[in-house]
């Protein structure tokens, strides 16, 4: 899984980010991107849930991962693995 960062909209949109296939463009300028990466992930890994699933999915986790989990979720985010 590749992940781009943006610094401004994404495609005119004020747009927290997309997933496209293996691609994660997180869009810095809005939003929480620890929440988008959780997001998107989540997109990827299942492409038959609706955003709204997602969306559910990914409150849930965020109010349940540990500050630790967080970091390894910032690592993976910013160090995917090749
Ligand atoms: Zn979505």
């Amino acid at each position: 899984m590749r992940v781009r960062f943006k610094n401004c909209k994404i495609n005119r949109q004020q747009v927290c980010g997309y997933q496209q296939g293996n691609l994660i463009v997180i869009n810095l300028m809005k939003g929480n991107i620890l929440n988008t990466y959780i997001h998107e992930v989540l997109h990827y890994r299942h492409p038959d849930w609706s955003h709204k699933q997602v969306y559910r999915e990914t409150a849930k986790r965020m109010r349940k991962l540990t500050c630790q989990q967080k970091l390894c979720l910032y690592r993976r985010m910013f160090c995917p693995r090749r």
